[in-house]
């Protein structure tokens, strides 16, 4: 086997960016003709990224086949085009999890089950494995958190055990922050120098690093790093903060010549250099200058002051593709389903929010908080003939919105919330009571792709232009079909149904300017060089 880790870690302080880091160098080497993938390591206890909670860790991404991973793995298959597995995701929950399984069934025939090797060597099986099944030329690995906690170590000592096992085959990456305080009015490199003194005594030595920083990297500081830290200087690539999209930072790096420089210590000349695509895709991005007014009803978006809107990335990333795809540039604006639920502030500020949208977007969720306000919010949108996208929790509330005003059901309601309701419109779906009973709760839902028949008439049907998709789900309710007829009869279409389990995939309004709730997660499969046609058709209407 001969394909090429890179290993990327972070220093000084985590948020910089490391993820779109490591998307962005991906591309570029992708777009010198090689067959790249991408995985991330979290340092994390949790078997999974499902059972945290997106206000921590941000948004739950969802793979194909259906693993809860953190929302990195969103920005490869972004940047990458391409789909990004299971495989490609673990924590240090899975890995112990996986030889402490091991060891209980004997696989160790007896010998002391440690750290190192038998951690670690779990760690390069899953990664030699990945280049494996992707026949990859590049695998870049993320590996969580910052240089010197105790948490990613482990990781860190895998990754220095795969370099002496593979010399040729692996490099280290620093993604590292440069402040510029204030009062003292220059780039500060020395934070920096620490976090690779901190990797040296792991035994590591980047190769390469990132300076990430509200400015660029100037000539000074790149010399005095190099000296410092004992590298080329041509090998700290400079990152400032961009005003436009992430989606530029390609672009930028590939002025310090980070591909190049790459394949140069790999002793490989590109296969091709092809970044027409990508190119076109930042003008045309670049020259997306008229708005589109997108309004979001959320509530996952406090933590104490700050408002962080990463629990809905693919929702945004997705909203942003779809408008630049048709010459827009989306603003959007937060909308807070809980305080639309008190009638006051109902009048005086959700009304004049709505009104002032072109679209809005209800997107998933899970219990109790807020989901009122957004019961409002959609009712508003369909009377007033406002495009209306429901995400899954989306298309619950709609159905449920339906149910209680046009059918006549009032206490019409999902059993997530009113296990009691006679009128259980949204219900638990067979397969998840038992797992509910016993709070089975960790990677227990409906996940991943599932097919899903459009209806020939449907507005969605003519979006997609095929019969029959695959979406992505992450959800343990549905709407009930004994509900159906009663809906249906009303006028709400049923445009999607999942042919095997013959469960609702998505709902229409035809009477509706646009009004569409789907089951799934389309923002999952969204990516900038082919925007998701559900989001192009909300964003076309939105801006008719
Ligand atoms: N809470 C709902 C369910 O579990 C919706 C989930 C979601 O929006 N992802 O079915």
């Amino acid at each position: 086997m001969n394909t090429k880790f890179i290993f990327v870690a972070g220093g000084v302080m985590s948020g910089i960016g490391k993820g779109v880091t490591i998307a962005s160098t991906a591309r570029i080497l992708k777009d010198y003709g090689f067959k790249v993938t991408a995985v991330k390591i979290d340092p994390y206890l949790n078997v999974d990224a499902g059972t945290m909670n997106p206000t921590e860790h941000g948004e739950v991404f969802v793979t194909d086949d259906g693993l809860e991973t953190d929302q990195d793995i969103g920005n490869y298959e972004r940047f990458l085009d391409q789909d990004i597995l299971r495989d490609n995701y673990m924590t240090t929950g899975s890995v112990y999890q996986a030889v402490i399984n091991r060891e209980r069934n004997l696989g160790y025939k007896g010998k002391c089950v440690e750290i190192i090797p038998h951690i670690t060597n779990e760690v390069r099986d899953r990664l030699l494995k990945v280049a494996k099944k992707n026949k990859a030329d590049f695998v870049l690995v993320e590996i969580g958190g910052t240089v010197g906690e105790y948490q990613n170590s482990t990781f860190l000592e895998a990754a220095r055990i795969m370099k002496l096992e593979m010399p040729r085959q692996v490099l280290f990456m620093l993604v590292s922050y440069f402040p510029i305080p204030k009062m003292v009015g220059e780039m500060k490199t020395k934070p920096t120098q620490h976090a690779v003194r901190t990797m040296n005594s792991a035994g590591i030595q980047p190769d390469i690093i990132i300076a990430r920083s509200s400015m660029p990297l100037d000539d000074v500081r790149k010399r005095k790093v190099s000296v410092f830290c004992n590298m080329d200087y041509r090998d700290i690539i400079s990152a400032p903060d961009i005003e436009g999209s992430i989606y530029e930072i390609p672009v930028n790096f590939e002025k310090d010549n980070i591909g190049r420089r790459i394949l140069k210590k790999f002793n490989l000349a590109p296969n091709q250099k092809n970044f027409r695509k990508w190119n076109n895709l930042v003008a045309s991005i670049k020259s997306s200058k008229m708005p589109v007014k997108i309004g979001i009803v959320g509530k996952y978006f406090g933590t104490g002051d700050f408002i962080l809107p990463d629990s809905y990335l693919s929702v945004i990333e997705a909203v942003k593709h779809a408008s630049w795809s048709l010459g827009r540039k989306p603003e959007i604006t937060w909308l807070d389903a809980e305080s639309y639920e008190k009638s006051a502030s109902w009048r005086t500020k959700a009304v004049e929010e709505l009104k002032n949208c072109h679209g809005v977007i209800v997107p998933g969720g899970f219990g109790k908080r807020g989901i009122e306000g957004k019961i409002k919010a959609i009712n508003y949108l369909r009377k007033n003939n406002i495009p209306f996208l429901g995400l899954c929790y989306g298309l619950q509330l709609a159905t449920i919105e339906f149910a209680r005003n046009v059918c006549g059901l009032p206490d019409a309601h999902t059993t997530e919330i009113n296990p009691k309701t006679s009128n259980p419109v949204i219900c638990t779906m067979a397969e998840q009571v038992e797992k509910i009973k016993e709070k089975n709760m960790g990677g227990s839902m409906r996940l991943g792709a599932c097919d899903c028949r459009l209806h020939p008439e449907s507005l969605s049907r003519k979006l997609y232009g095929t019969d029959k998709v695959s979406e992505r789900h992450r959800h343990r309710y549905e709407v009930n079909n004994n509900f159906r007829k009663q809906l249906e009869a009303e006028g709400l279409l049923v445009a999607g149904v999942n042919p095997k389990q013959n469960l609702v995939e998505i709902i229409e309004l035809p009477k509706h300017k646009f009004f569409v709730g789907t089951q799934f997660h389309p923002e999952f499969k969204s990516r900038p060089l082919s925007p998701h046609p559900l989001f192009k058709g909300f964003i076309q209407a939105a801006i008719r």
